[in-house]
């Protein structure tokens, strides 16, 4: 709920180097934009839990080199009054508060500063269970974009006319709730940063992996070659490049069909296969 709150709208720091230095957070205060990098503005309450798991890693890694950016934009500061109120009661009744229209007008204009309007350079989206469910080809749009804004919600979400006024695109991260949309921003930037070239170190990690070909991936083994009396399958160990990638390729289509009918079904009529037949082993 509507707490007094000690923060500013965000300043500019002016133009700042870049360098391996800075940490996570210093990343995220309004730098000049970097040439080719993706940008991700990320409006919430809370911007204190950026970059969160997204400065680790090779997410980490990336957002220190430039290539891909964060900036976060505080709902707080465009709130009402004194106490900077940015929701109220739900209109016909019931529990909860809803983030009122008019402050996230304003924290989204503040978002447009210079973004193309093009909603396929830059796709403007609302976290939210009501959404599309996030899918790897999602991502694989998100990251053909020059960035993205992201609305995280909190309570019982946001008013309406917000979706309808800006055409927002509401994308899920799956069937639960959560209690906010920055978790969920989290996966998102993270699935679709990860695609960006050079973020990756090994390019062509992402084209074998779960979903690129429709397929969930096949296990994967390493080292101790025998774990608690476990050996790991001997065609593994074999050198022969060609079985080996059947073998890959048959475990991937059997765990899909096992797993995810609802995959199998579609990687079936795309590859005119038939969804029922036998998996030969
Ligand atoms: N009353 C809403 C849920 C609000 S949960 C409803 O029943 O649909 C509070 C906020 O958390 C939402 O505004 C949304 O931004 C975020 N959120 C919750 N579940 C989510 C999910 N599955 N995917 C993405 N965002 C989610």
């Amino acid at each position: 709920m509507s707490k007094p709150s000690k923060s500013e709208p965000a300043k500019s720091f002016g133009r700042k180097s870049i360098t391996a230095t800075l940490k996570p957070r210093d990343l995220m205060a309004e730098i000049p934009h970097l040439k080719g990098a993706w940008v991700a503005k990320v409006i919430t309450l809370f911007p204190e839990v950026f970059p969160g798991v997204l400065g680790a890693s090779l997410t980490g890694k990336a957002l220190k080199e430039g290539l891909w950016q964060l900036q976060t934009i505080d709902l707080r500061p465009f709130g009402e009054g004194r106490h900077r109120n940015v929701d109220d009661t739900p209109a016909g009744g019931g529990a909860g508060m809803v983030l009122r229209a008019d402050v996230v007008d304003k924290a989204l204009q503040k978002a447009q500063q210079g973004t193309p309007t093009d909603r396929t350079k830059w796709p403007v989206i609302y976290l939210s269970p009501r959404g599309r469910p996030l899918t790897q080809a999602m991502a694989q749009r998100f990251a053909q974009a020059d960035g993205i804004t992201l609305l995280c919600g909190r309570f019982e979400g946001i008013d309406e006319r917000i979706i309808e006024e800006y055409a927002i695109e509401e994308v899920s991260l799956g069937d639960f709730v959560l209690t906010g949309g920055e978790i969920a921003a989290q996966a998102l930037i993270d699935a679709t940063v990860r695609l960006i070239p050079r973020v990756l170190g090994n390019q062509a990690s992402t084209e074998e992996e779960s979903f690129s070909d429709g397929l969930l991936e096949h296990p994967q083994y390493t080292k101790p070659s025998v774990w608690k009396g476990r050996a790991i399958p001997e065609i593994l160990l074999s050198g022969h490049h060609a079985k080996i990638s059947d073998w890959r390729k048959a475990m991937a289509e059997r765990l899909t069909k096992e797993r995810r009918p609802d995959l199998w079904r579609a990687y079936c009529a795309k590859h005119d296969r038939d969804p029922e037949e036998d998996q030969e082993l």
